[in-house]
């Protein structure tokens, strides 16, 4: 039997292929025979260009009904969906494109010209456009993609795959400035969406309203997919916006979102218990739920948060319950399957396991977690331990009764409004600027972000740097969410003896100062 994942999905599809299978907020509607008959047409479109097999798609669309039809077409045709994050600039671009040497690219049309330039000096053969502007198409998606695809069948027989064979491959931002590909396969994926539908009790005449980004885990791998293997209808929403979540939740029964998206439903005066009167179930991750939005969320809504946590590399790891106790400033039991450990290594080099109320490193194995890095098999020996356990970089404690907090991470890694911000990718593009002498960026706590991107600037004494300068230079090179939302001049950065700059203490002194910020 074959182990695709696009088969696994429509093995659950509904059998009224009439159905809705998503929604968008101006009213279109995609039914599962529209969601089967489209994806056959691209990924026919795809197996006539003759790629070998394993070859990369990249993808770095907006957010759109058909973008996920591409991901779904990508998986059927047997190739490795490869997204991009739309706010990535085009030095980025350059490095993931060198990096994975994708055979095919999918950009928006308004990214055309600097694209194919990064694209063909590169290699990749093939360029295609989708655009998420409605427009001709009965008002449907449009771009070169689907106007080549139109040609092709509207049938098309899954492609067999085998369990370790590739499906998706996840950039994290570089801990060293260069990103790291997780890839994962059909069998590390399908096992956890099968797992996640019966944890979180999936059930039919459930309907997903879906506003997180789909190049990214919680959105794709764990929103998406919970959709399609449960068969249920999406309501898409092309980015969080809380007017209009608010509108849409008496018509949803789940919701998924990062941190910042309930901080910013609270925020909103339009949400009450009655906006939510027909979800079971809020599920929040990607970044830590602080304890008074978890507390003021269900005084507001009768409703408490099912928070869970996971990443990249192994999908998710642990969740809150269903149906017995969710605990605040927890992230849950390890999800069936998965084996979840707590190490720490001793003076003397040897790791010891933790028990309850110790802490320690986050290791974990199961048929969930990755394939290692992509092109970078040191890096990925160096993540797993001897006897298999994948080093997370989270640190955490276990309860007396099993459940688990994150309590930090040993990984130098900012969280912004649930993105992944590597302090070391931003200060190499701060150290290039002129009149830079040294960087050092952190994470400063902020009330709707979590932490907000914080760059120390050491100058140089005749540098005519401001604030303002700096942060405009960083949007022409980087993504706007990991542009420092605030920058410091200091006359030097604190160092222990071994030279290594003190980040705690740059947190310690520059929270207290954090102006407010958008
Ligand atoms: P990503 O690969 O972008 O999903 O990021 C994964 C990282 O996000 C993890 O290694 C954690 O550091 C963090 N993370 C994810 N979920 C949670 C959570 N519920 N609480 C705290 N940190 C989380």
């Amino acid at each position: 039997m074959t182990a695709n994942l696009y088969a696994l999905f429509a093995s659950h599809f509904p059998a009224d292929k009439t159905a809705c299978c998503i929604e968008t907020r101006d009213g279109q509607y995609y039914t599962w025979g529209d969601v089967e008959r489209a994806s056959a047409r691209i990924a026919n479109l795809f197996s006539s260009l003759g790629l070998p097999p394993g070859s990369r798609i990249a993808v770095q669309v907006e957010k759109s009904p058909e973008a996920l039809i591409l991901y779904l077409a990508t998986l059927r045709a047997g190739f490795v969906y490869l997204p991009l994050n739309t706010a990535y600039r085009s030095a980025e671009i350059e490095y993931f494109i060198g990096d994975a040497e994708p055979a095919v690219f999918i950009c928006s049309p308004k990214n055309f010209g600097w694209v194919a330039q990064i694209a063909f000096k590169a290699g990749t053969r093939h360029l295609f456009t989708l655009d998420e502007i409605s427009s001709g198409n009965q008002g449907r998606n449009s771009g070169s993609l689907l106007a080549r695809a139109m040609h092709f069948p509207d049938h098309f027989e899954t492609v067999e795959k085998q369990a370790d064979d590739l499906a998706v491959i996840l950039y994290t931002s570089g801990t060293t400035g260069r990103s790291k590909g997780a890839m994962l396969s059909h069998g590390n994926i399908a096992s956890n969406a099968k797992v996640l539908q019966q944890y979180w009790h999936w059930q039919a005449g459930d309907v997903l309203l879906h506003a997180l980004p789909l190049f990214h885990i919680h959105g794709l791998l764990v929103a998406a997919n919970g959709a399609l293997l449960n068969g249920s209808k999406m309501i898409f929403l092309p980015k969080f916006e809380a007017a209009e979540v608010c509108r849409q939740l008496p018509r949803s029964t789940i919701f998924m979102g990062v941190p910042t998206y309930y901080v910013r439903l609270l925020a909103d005066k339009g949400f009450d218990s009655h906006a939510c009167r027909n979800i079971r179930l809020f599920v929040s991750g990607s970044a830590p739920l602080l304890a008074d939005t978890f507390a003021e969320f269900a005084m507001r809504t009768g409703h408490t948060i099912l928070e869970r946590y996971g990443m990249s590399e192994t999908a998710m790891l642990t969740s809150n319950p269903y149906d017995r106790e969710r605990r605040g400033g927890t992230v849950g039991l390890p999800l069936p399957g998965v084996s979840l450990r707590l190490a720490v290594t001793g003076s003397d080099g040897l790791s010891s396991l933790c028990g309850a109320g110790e802490i320690g490193d986050i290791q974990v194995k199961g048929p969930n977690v990755f394939q290692g890095y992509w092109r970078m098999p040191e890096k990925t020996a160096e993540e797993f331990t001897e006897d298999g356990y994948f080093k997370t970089g989270d640190v955490g404690k276990f309860d007396s009764e099993g459940y688990l907090a994150i309590v930090g991470r040993s990984k130098d890694l900012i969280i912004s409004g649930g993105y992944n911000v590597y302090p070391k990718e931003i200060e190499s593009v701060l150290d290039e600027i002129d009149g830079v002498l040294e960087s050092a960026v952190i994470g400063i706590p902020h009330a709707d972000f979590g932490e907000a991107v914080t760059a120390v600037i050491v100058k140089r004494s005749d540098a005519k740097l401001t604030t303002a300068g700096v942060i405009e230079l960083m949007k022409t090179s980087i993504a706007n969410f990991k542009v420092p939302k605030q920058v410091f001049f200091a006359d030097e950065l604190p160092r222990n003896t071994m030279g290594k700059v003190q980040k705690n203490l740059l947190r310690e002194h520059y929270s207290g100062q954090a102006a407010v910020m958008p």
